[in-house]
């Protein structure tokens, strides 16, 4: 199939052209069609699949004939909800692409930033606004964003969506949403949650899937090296000592570990930095800017952080530790050989993590190829149950102090503070 047989427009056929995209992928060929259609959608597939055009393409085509305006101004006539910044901001940069040659306009709004600049660009009006939902909700509220216009409306990774937490602003947007609307619904997974919230949005949708979350692209290649704990960044400079591996997307399980392998790196001058929750957006931004001009050559990430990232020709992940959620793995190596590209993902072992590897295993259907060229092989066995219930109460009470000692040395300087207020 080409997009030529989907029926779009030409100034969305030229946009396509540019952007060489020789074919549609499976979720654009299957989703299109019916959101041309006017039909509700319930998309599962995970980022890398294409389905960012799959929901903005129709869109762009709907709106182009009919933009609606009011005194001169824009009215905001579809909606699209996202997780994350990063995701918001990708979405936005995929809208502008496709919609180049048309009239239509959008905006990005998400939170971690000043409002300012966002208020100042919805003064101007828009058709389509992409948002995370609490700026959006926060907008709202201050009367800057009015929904009774929205005739499309988009909830993008629900499934995240619900794991960060972010269930409630999503009911109080929907409430706030015209009854008669188009709603397309993307999710990786979709459990019963998922489901049970699909229904409240959606009516009478078609169910398409492409790549459930199981499903590793084949054309990753994965492997895996063994190793011990404490041999873990060693072994990470023996990998990056390969320069074919030009750029390199790390995942870190915890914003501290990111740090630390920030650190480590730099050390022996390897350019990197590590966007994470702690980082200021206009640090993410930046990271995520000079990593896709490939001024650095590793990226490291924690899995939030990393959600949906999108660097075009990403050849390689490494996962610094296994995920305990063996759809997190998927999710990761995903970032990589992206719409059809060779990726190659490199996973590091430590005992403890031998049985989260299984049960990756078990959920892909795959075996991960073991490297057996390794200088710091696993020689350590995993903890039996009674010595990690032992290890545990060790880690529980080492954090318990860790946190009464800061408490005490950030106390010191108030109770001084109140002191002197008194004294005088
Ligand atoms: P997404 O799943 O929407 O995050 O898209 C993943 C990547 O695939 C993005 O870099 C898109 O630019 C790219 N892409 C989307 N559709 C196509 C296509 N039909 N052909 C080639 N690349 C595509």
């Amino acid at each position: 199939m080409k997009f030529e047989d989907l029926n779009l427009i030409p100034p969305i056929l030229k946009a396509l052209r540019e952007e060489n995209y020789a074919k549609p992928t499976a979720i654009q060929a299957k989703a299109i069609p019916l959101a041309l259609n006017h039909h509700d959608i319930l998309g599962s597939a995970q980022t890398g699949t294409g389905k960012t055009a799959a929901f903005a393409i129709p869109i762009i085509q709907h709106l182009n004939e009919f933009t609606q305006k009011q005194n001169g101004k824009r009215n905001t006539t579809a909606l699209i909800v996202t997780p994350t910044r990063e995701l918001a901001i990708q979405i936005g940069e995929s809208i502008k692409t496709y919609a180049k040659y048309t009239r239509i306009k959008h905006n990005v709004i998400f939170g971690g930033v000043k409002q300012g600049a966002q208020v100042d660009a919805l003064k101007h009006g828009t058709d389509i606004l992409v948002a995370t939902p609490g700026r959006l909700l926060d907008l709202i509220n201050q009367g800057y964003i009015s929904l009774k216009f929205i005739k499309y409306f988009v909830l993008d990774e629900a499934d995240r969506m619900l794991d960060m937490g972010f269930i409630h602003d999503i009911k109080k947007i929907l409430i706030k949403l015209p009854k008669k609307r188009q709603s397309l619904f993307f999710s990786a997974t979709m459990p019963p949650n998922i489901m049970e919230l699909s229904q409240q949005i959606l009516v009478n949708p078609k169910k398409i899937a492409v790549n459930p979350v199981s499903s590793t692209a084949e054309t990753i290649q994965q492997y895996l090296y063994l190793t011990n704990k404490d041999c873990k960044t060693k072994l990470l400079l023996h990998i990056l000592q390969d320069a074919s591996l030009e750029q390199v997307l790390l995942f870190s399980r915890t914003k501290h570990g990111a740090d630390r392998i920030v650190r480590n790196l730099r050390k022996k001058k390897i350019d990197c930095a590590a966007i994470h929750g702690d980082k200021a957006q206009n640090q993410r931004q930046k990271a995520l800017k000079q990593f896709k001009n490939g001024e650095i050559r590793v990226l490291v990430a924690t899995d939030i952080a990393a959600r949906g990232i999108d660097i075009d020709k990403l050849q390689h992940v490494i996962n610094y530790d296994i995920p305990n959620e063996p759809e997190t793995y998927v999710h990761r190596i995903g970032r990589c050989g992206r719409a059809g590209e060779e990726g190659i993902s490199i996973s590091i072992c430590e005992p403890e993590e031998n049985a989260y590897v299984r049960d990756i295993e078990k959920l892909t259907k795959q075996k991960i190829q073991v490297i057996q060229d390794n200088p710091f092989p696993q020689t350590d066995k995993p903890m039996t149950a009674a010595e990690k219930k032992e290890w545990q109460k060790e880690k529980q009470k080492r954090k318990q102090e860790y946190f009464a000692n800061r408490n005490k040395k950030r106390n010191v300087p108030k109770q001084q503070a109140k002191k002197k207020k008194k004294d005088k």
